[in-house]
């Protein structure tokens, strides 16, 4: 039987793609060697934080993250390895952490981000979703002085309509849980949104089921046939062959098929991140999502917890959930804010997708004709999901070519 459109992968970019090939009228296949409930999508820290942030390829990132290395201090951590493609990301990764490239990094972030939150935002209302979203602004809190300074004399904070600076007792209404004399400073982002991934990705999910969406989970693609440049199979650990008119790759940090089978050298490297997951006592829980900019720690208040998310490791593909690592996460923590009890903690770990731009590998196989990727989401793969899905299936429906797409020329690292 001869499928319509397979998507290998279900994390947010297969189910964002999905979502809009459905609305157009196509049938849709998802198959994914799990079953959907434990990808980066699920555990990751649910910031829509395109607006006001710098991207992590920014000027000064490489020296500061050294600097914090060599004190044994730095969230992010680069194992030795002796995988070449990771020194050539990370080469490629520093020419990026430039003036010229952040800001135009911004501003595609901020075109992209706008479109997705309102994407987000017409899914809610014309689907009935719950997303537990909520477009509250996004709170950046320094601990140290000189980083607060520097921010508040590099960028203009003067916007009433998407700042607000704080004054300390200010603060505390946002963030009960501060031990306030040891806060250097907080920024209210306005513009950004947060929601609960994991309820993203399973009433996604849902949603398209109901809509016929077809699932084969637990269920890994191991291989597939090119002939004639075009997918003429791919085999699945089960050694079920599946045929279809087109093909769309959306593995998430994983990107064995597309160089073994379609010759593409995808300029990604898995980048291990954490979170943790626990109940807050209600008097400490915070107001919005915030960031604890010189810990590189993440805390989101959800409808039933709170999450903690943190680290940055390059180098390392294993899954494990280090216990110094996650130590170290609340250590950092509860050196600025008060103690409390965390109670039914759930760890996790997942694997950030990381270009060495922050811009994702979207569109068409240049050779395979049948054959489409949406890739490379890195760091802000929520906030950018259904901006990057509605993308690549306009390019599948409208059968159009890369440079027929004004948004593949702009926001795919294919072409810069
Ligand atoms: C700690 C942490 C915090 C983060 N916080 C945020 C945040 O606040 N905001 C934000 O926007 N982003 C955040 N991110 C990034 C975001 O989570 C990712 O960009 C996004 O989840 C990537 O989605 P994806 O669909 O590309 O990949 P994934 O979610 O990894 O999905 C890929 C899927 O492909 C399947 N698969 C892989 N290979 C095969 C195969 N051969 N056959 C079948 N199936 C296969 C996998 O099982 C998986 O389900 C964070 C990430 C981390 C790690």
């Amino acid at each position: 039987m001869k499928r319509d459109v397979v998507i290998i992968g279900g994390g947010i970019a297969g189910l964002c793609t999905a979502y809009y090939l459905q609305k157009s009228g196509r049938k849709v296949t998802i198959i994914d060697e799990a079953d959907i409930t434990n990808s980066t999508s699920f555990g990751n820290a649910g910031l829509l934080s395109a607006f006001d942030k710098s991207p992590l390829s920014c000027p000064g990132v490489v020296s500061n993250t050294l600097k914090l290395m060599l004190k044994g201090q730095s969230p992010a951590i680069i194992h030795p390895t002796l995988d070449f493609k990771i020194y050539k990301w990370l080469v490629n990764f520093i020419k990026n952490s430039n003036e010229k490239r952040t800001k135009k990094t911004m501003m595609l972030f901020e075109k992209y981000g706008e479109i997705t939150l309102n994407l987000y935002e017409k899914m809610i209302k014309e689907d009935n979703l719950d997303f537990d979203y909520h477009r509250d602004g996004m709170l950046s809190v320094f601990t140290e002085d000189k980083s607060y300074k520097e921010r508040l004399k590099k960028y203009n904070y003067t916007d009433d309509e998407r700042f607000k600076i704080f004054k300390k007792d200010e603060l505390k209404e946002y963030l009960p849980s501060a031990d306030i004399k040891k806060i250097k400073g907080a920024i209210l982002f306005k513009k950004n949104a947060r929601f609960d991934s994991g309820r993203v990705m399973l009433e996604l999910k849902k949603h398209l089921i109901d809509a016929g969406v077809e699932f084969i989970l637990n269920e890994k693609i191991d291989s597939m046939r090119i002939e004639n440049n075009e997918v003429k199979h791919i085999i699945s650990s089960k050694s079920v062959f599946y045929e279809a008119e087109h093909f769309i790759m959306s593995t998430g940090y994983k990107t064995a098929l597309a160089g073994k089978y379609c010759n593409k050298d995808l300029m990604m490297t898995p980048a291990k991140g954490y979170s943790i997951t626990f109940e807050m006592p209600k008097e400490f829980i915070p107001k919005v999502s915030t960031i604890f900019n010189d810990l590189f720690i993440v805390m989101t208040p959800r409808r039933d917890n709170v999450r903690f998310t943190s680290k940055l490791e390059i180098g390392s593909d294993d899954p494990a959930i280090i216990e110094k690592q996650i130590d170290s996460i609340k250590k950092n923590f509860f050196e600025y804010n008060q103690t409390f009890e965390m109670n039914n903690e759930v760890y996790w770990s997942g694997f950030r997708p990381l270009t060495p731009n922050d811009i994702p590998l979207i569109g068409r196989d240049e050779d395979v004709n049948n054959l489409t990727y949406c890739m490379g989401l890195g760091w802000l793969g929520m906030t950018f999901g259904p901006a990057l899905g509605s993308i690549v299936s306009d390019l599948v429906v409208n059968d159009k070519k890369n440079a027929q797409s004004d948004d593949i020329l702009m926001f795919s690292g294919f072409y810069q």
